[in-house]
Formats: C-alpha cells, structure tokens, sequence
C-alpha cells in the first residue's frame, strides 16, 4: 500500500475562519480571505505577529475548528487503499496537542491513534505523498507533495494542486 501523509490545519481542519474572527473582534477591523489572496494574516498584520501566535497558544483554539468539508468522507475512503498518516506540526504550538489529539478523535475516530504524527520538520516524514498547504514542507520531503490550496498559497507553482477534498478524491481514487 503506498501512504499519504495530511497536513490538519487548513487541509482537514479549517483553521483560518477562527484566527480571523479572533483578530477582527480584537482590532475592531473587518478582514476577509479576500484580503489575504497571496499572503498570511501575519504578513498583512506584520506588527500583530506575536498576539497572532498568542491565540493559538490557547490550548483550546484547535479543539472546537470546523472539519473541512468532505475530508471525513473522502479520507475513509482513501484509507481502503491507501495508508494513511497524519502529520501536524505540532511543535510549534506545543500547547495544541490534546486538542489537536482529541479534535481528531472527534471527527476522524476510525484511524488509529498510531498513525497520529505530531512533529516539528516534516522532511523526518517517509510517505509517498503529503497534503499539505504550505510548501515549505514540500521542499525536502522525498515523496510527492500535493498542495491543498489555501488562501496564502494561490500563487504557488510546481505542486499539483487540489482545490478540495473531491479533488484530493479524484487525484488518487479517479472520479
Ligand atoms: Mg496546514
């Protein structure tokens, strides 16, 4: 069986909507994805860029985000086929983890606990492919990298590219 390493947040777990929310309510300010075609809220916030990090050190921010939709569908039907791992890098917040641990128990019950990896540089993952949304990790990983658009990441080329989760479906289980 070839393995699919997946990213959480902004690939299963919609991340974006909350950090958003966090920060409008703060700031009295109104931004949308709209406004962050191309680029992370830090980098159009470049001088909030600790109080961003502050509220994913809440050890509660990661524990109530919304599933992306289809990912709970999709993922079980990709791991009929396929090994499947999923691979966060936790390490940045490592406050996250039991929430981040028990959101995937929620949602995504049928995989094993085992195939859980909380990591910091994820070029340690040996997978055939990685869902990811952030290219970095793609750059010295030795499998293929698949990146799962986001709104940061528009821009991006030399990846395949899928937009949603019927389009992770059809890239590795056809249409
Ligand atoms: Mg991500």
């Amino acid at each position: 069986m070839k393995r699919i390493a997946i990213d959480m947040d902004e690939v299963m777990a919609d991340f974006m909507p909350k950090h958003l929310k966090l920060f409008n309510d703060d700031h009295g300010e109104s931004i949308t994805i709209d406004d962050l075609q191309g680029k992370k809220l830090r980098e159009l916030r470049s001088d909030h860029v600790e109080q961003l990090a502050n509220y994913l050190r809440d050890p509660s921010f990661f524990r109530d985000l919304d599933v992306m939709p289809d990912s709970q569908e999709v993922i079980r039907d990709l791991y009929e086929h396929y090994e499947i791992f999923i691979t966060t890098a936790a390490m940045e917040f490592p406050t996250s983890f039991t929430a981040k641990y028990e959101w995937l128990k929620d949602h995504f019950s049928f995989l094993n606990d085992l195939n859980f990896v909380f990591c910091g540089d994820k070029s340690i993952i040996h997978a055939d492919y990685l869902i990811d949304d952030n290219v970095r990790h793609f750059k010295r990983f030795s499998g293929q990298g698949i990146l799962y658009t986001a709104h940061h990441n528009i821009h991006e080329t030399g990846y395949p590219r899928v937009d949603n989760w019927q389009d992770v479906r059809a890239y590795f289980l056809g249409s």
